[in-house]
């Protein structure tokens, strides 16, 4: 069977996240989030009080980061540095927005362009994030663009969060990303020209997944 490099795609909120998780599980292939490193960056910038501008100051602690990511026994992702379990702190609001202004940096782009290449080299794995297809892995085998209206994107993430902020705030949050996201310089977020687009605002994750699982079989 030929060993497939997936990546999924797209915009705050589509869902890329559980359905890469679970489209992992099912071919048992590796999931690795990109997400989540610009959120370590984040996160360790606002713990340093480094200015979320200031490229210089932040470029000084990338020799100090050991961002890894691990899954654990019962299949759920895990974020350290070095040896900190920052899972928890990673996903809140605060660094959802750091992250996603720090991510138009060149130097933080360049910073994670070879470790994600690094974590592609065996293939067997799903990659999500904003850019997998179109700059980190323009040869990959499977591109999907996961996509969902702004109002869908909002409801899962309010949910995501637990009905702990109000829905206003995190619709306005997830617009600001995606101008931020699809606007920046570099690796903006757009589909590659031979992405297959899912569009997921009327779909549950199962008939999603199921959708990208049949793709990959094709594939394979
Ligand atoms: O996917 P997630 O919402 O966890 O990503 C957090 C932020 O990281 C995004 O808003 C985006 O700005 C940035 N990001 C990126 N490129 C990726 C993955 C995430 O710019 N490959």
């Amino acid at each position: 069977m030929k060993k497939l490099l997936i990546t999924i795609d797209g915009p705050a909120g589509a869902g890329k996240t559980t359905v890469s998780r679970s489209l992992a599980a099912r071919l048992g292939y590796k999931y690795v989030d990109t997400g989540a490193l610009y959120r370590a960056i984040a996160f360790e910038a606002i713990s340093r009080n480094i200015p979320q501008d200031d490229s210089n100051a932040l470029e000084k602690i990338f020799p100090k980061l050991d961002i890894k990511l691990k899954t654990e026994a019962n299949g759920s992702p895990k974020i350290l540095n070095g040896h900190k379990d920052i899972t928890e702190f990673v996903r809140s609001p605060e660094v959802s927005m750091a992250a996603s202004k720090i991510s138009a940096m060149p130097a933080v782009r360049e910073f994670l362009l070879d470790l994600q290449k690094n974590l592609g080299n065996e293939k067997e794995a799903v990659f999500e994030g904003r850019d997998m297809g179109t700059v980190v892995f323009p040869n990959a085998d499977l591109k999907f663009f996961l996509d969902a209206d702004i109002e869908a994107r909002a409801m899962r993430r309010f949910g995501d969060l637990g009905g702990t902020h109000p829905l206003d705030e995190i619709r306005e949050d997830i617009r600001t990303r995606d101008e931020n996201d699809r606007n920046r310089a570099i690796a903006p977020l757009k589909q590659a020209d031979d992405a297959v687009v899912v569009d997921s605002t009327n779909m549950s994750i199962s008939e999603v997944v199921e959708f990208m699982a049949a793709e990959a079989v094709k594939m394979m």
